[in-house]
């Protein structure tokens, strides 16, 4: 047994007496007590600043194989805000500063590390000169420890460090200089929020309209359903309650909505030709950023109705396709064709398509529900559910009903089908508490007296003359390795049974690839293989955009991609960059202490035994003084940052 400090982010800092032959984990775990809310661990280093660093993968190894030669006994758990550069910037600093040590080598070092933390770096070159000077040898034991602690970061996090350089990017928002506002910087697509706030301070939301769509054409949309990640960084949220950020979208664009004056202008036709498949977020962002850049779009979608799946997909009580169907006029305002009803591959080949375009967007989604068990009617996606409700408005469903699955999808069948008078269970390997889907989401079914079966899944189908009557659930002890990896472990002796006439699938689901001509290669994972900086794929003309890339989770996160899709495709056919309008100034803030005295302006809904019988759209909309009162609560952190 030997004493030592844990710190960092974790629920239980202080000194331990702790058997050296236990696990990282089992120390994080049982006496760190985890991250701050439920942080992810990224790293631990063991023996103080120059001490070793442990990687998630070998977070199973016991303590003793990290505590020979350390300087202190402290165990620092380092959650995934943790910037690989900064650590790296602080380990030279700590060695200049701290320790009083520097030469030549170490100030060239820090002066490299300290251009790529700032974005003044140009080169991914750099990398491979401060990879040398690293790996240079030294008589000074504190410079070699320094050296030894930052090429490993180098080598483990060079991915990290290239983004700083090519996208002066950094994510956690710590190196400041690349990082605007917190809440820009956690929003994929970096809307300027602070600066459309400002605008609505100022009681002008046409304004804020036009600055949220410089990024974000489908900001109406994302004022009801985005799942909001500025908010859970934004800096006031540190200090009290964050800025009601989606609730200010919501009011803002349905100002500026109303009366259909928004005009937007666009760039001349530039002659080239773009073909789109799939009208979702994805696609329909795409085709406004090469729309009004001077491509003549057309979009192909396999649907009566466009949108793809805010549109067909997610509950009207959380967004009608009214509210859609605006913003997607205003892409057709700028000459984009959307033909729907048009499968690609049956009505018409994709080759053809690829023939008659300059290039070709892939952008057809995730919309295959995946299901398990046997081949009965009684078990089906709630992909195919979603859909028959808000496409062919179908209410009637079996008295008692089971969701399968914890994430929004299961929680939106859930709602819907409870609506539809149905009494539903959702049963979810997880633990209420961690359940993939939003808060939100969760509380909400909760609060419309959706039951949980929580860390169970489906064992039996009970039939009785071929209809099915009950089900039998068996335990689930655990749904992750220590690296986070999904790998659920079962109890099977402990089983329940429980009644239900109809099973929702809500497990996941996959991308098409039928109408895929045979140049467009899919990966030995099953995803289509494209190159991550171009988003080409293995054919030369073909692009691919939002969640068939396996890279979007969000709807903000698919229009953020496909801007970066438009800018490739732009670049690829020799154009002069994406077009979103003039540059809108922002107005300065004054300094006004009082807004600190303003109450956060709470985003209603209506009340949950009201809209449980219906699916009239549950968001109350800001009144104009709620909304100007919640946008002087904006701290305007955007002051002295990058943008
Ligand atoms: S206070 Fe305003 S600028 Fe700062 S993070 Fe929050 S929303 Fe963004």
């Amino acid at each position: 047994m030997k004493k030592f400090i844990l710190c960092g982010k974790i629920n239980n800092p202080g000194t331990y007496n702790i058997d050296e032959n236990r696990s990282l984990i089992d120390i994080f775990t049982k006496l760190a007590g985890g991250l701050w809310n439920n942080g992810r661990l990224s790293m631990v280093q063991i023996g103080g600043p120059f001490g070793e660093i442990v990687l998630l993968k070998d977070i199973e190894n016991p303590l003793s194989d990290y505590t020979k030669n350390i300087d202190t006994d402290t165990i620092l758990f380092l959650n995934d805000l943790t910037c690989p550069v900064d650590y790296a910037r602080f380990c030279v600093r700590y060695l200049i500063k701290e320790l009083r040590t520097t030469n030549e080598t170490i100030e060239e070092i820090e002066e490299i590390i300290e251009k790529i933390s700032n974005g003044t770096s140009k080169r991914i070159l750099e990398l491979d000169i401060l990879k040398e000077l690293l790996e240079e040898k030294t008589v000074i034991p504190a410079e070699r420890k320094m050296k030894k602690t930052v090429l490993f970061l180098l080598n483990n996090f060079r991915e990290i460090f290239e983004e700083h350089i090519t996208e002066k990017k950094c994510h956690p928002g710590v190196c400041h200089r690349l990082a605007s506002a917190q809440c820009v910087n956690a929003c994929p697509a970096e809307v300027n929020i602070p600066g459309y706030v400002a605008y609505m301070a100022e009681d002008d939301m046409d304004t804020a309209y036009s600055v949220m769509r410089q990024a974000n054409p489908l900001s109406y949309v994302c004022g009801m359903i985005c799942a909001r990640p500025c908010e859970e960084r934004c800096r006031r949220g540190e200090l009290e309650q964050s800025v009601g950020v989606r609730a200010l979208k919501y009011f803002a664009s349905t100002m500026a909505l109303e009366d259909n004056k928004i005009k937007e202008d666009k760039l001349e036709s530039n002659g080239k030709k773009i073909a789109i498949i799939g009208s979702g977020p994805a696609g329909l962002s795409a085709s406004y950023f090469l729309g009004r850049s001077g491509y003549n779009v057309t979009i192909y979608e396999a649907e009566k109705t466009a949108g793809g799946v805010p549109a067909i997909m997610i509950p009207e009580y959380r967004i009608n396709n009214e509210a859609i169907n605006r913003e997607i006029k205003l892409i057709e305002n700028l000459g984009v064709k959307i033909k729907t009803g048009v499968k690609v591959g049956e009505d018409i080949k994709l080759g053809e398509i690829r023939k008659a375009n300059d290039a070709t967007i892939l952008a057809t989604g995730l919309m295959t529900g995946v299901k398990v068990g046997p081949d009965k009617e009684y078990i089906v996606s709630a992909v195919d559910i979603l859909k028959e409700i808000k496409l062919q408005g179908k209410r009637n469903f079996s008295k008692k009903v089971t969701v399968i699955g914890g994430g929004d999808v299961a929680m939106d069948a859930a709602r819907s089908i409870m609506r539809c008078g149905s009494d539903v269970t959702v049963v979810s390997l997880e633990e209420y508490d961690g359940m993939p889907a939003s808060h939100e989401e969760k509380h909400g079914a909760a609060e419309e007296r959706i039951n949980f079966l929580n860390g169970y899944t489906i064992n039996k189908y009970l039939e009785e003359k071929d209809s099915l009557k009950k089900i039998e659930l068996k335990k689930c002890i655990s749904t992750m390795d220590s690296q986070y990896r999904f790998s659920p472990k079962f109890d099977e002796e402990k089983t329940i049974k429980i009644d239900s006439e109809l099973v929702v699938m809500a497990i996941g689901q996959r991308a098409d690839y039928s109408y895929l001509d045979c140049d467009i290669e899919i990966g030995s994972d099953r995803w289509i293989s494209f190159d991550k900086n171009t988003y080409k794929t293995t054919a030369e003309d073909v692009y691919v955009a939002g969640d068939m890339g396996g890279y979007s989770k969000i709807a903000i996160s698919a229009i953020a991609e496909a801007k970066k899709v438009a800018i490739s495709i732009d670049k690829a056919l020799g154009g002069q960059g994406i077009y979103v309008g003039d540059e809108i100034e922002i107005p300065e803030k004054q300094l006004d202490l009082t807004t600190w005295n303003i109450p956060k302006q709470e985003e209603k809904e209506t009340e949950s035994t009201y809209r449980c019988k219906n699916f009239e759209n549950i968001k109350v909309v800001y009144t104009r003084e709620e909304a100007l009162r919640e946008a002087t609560r904006c701290m305007r952190c955007d002051r002295n940052s990058k943008q």
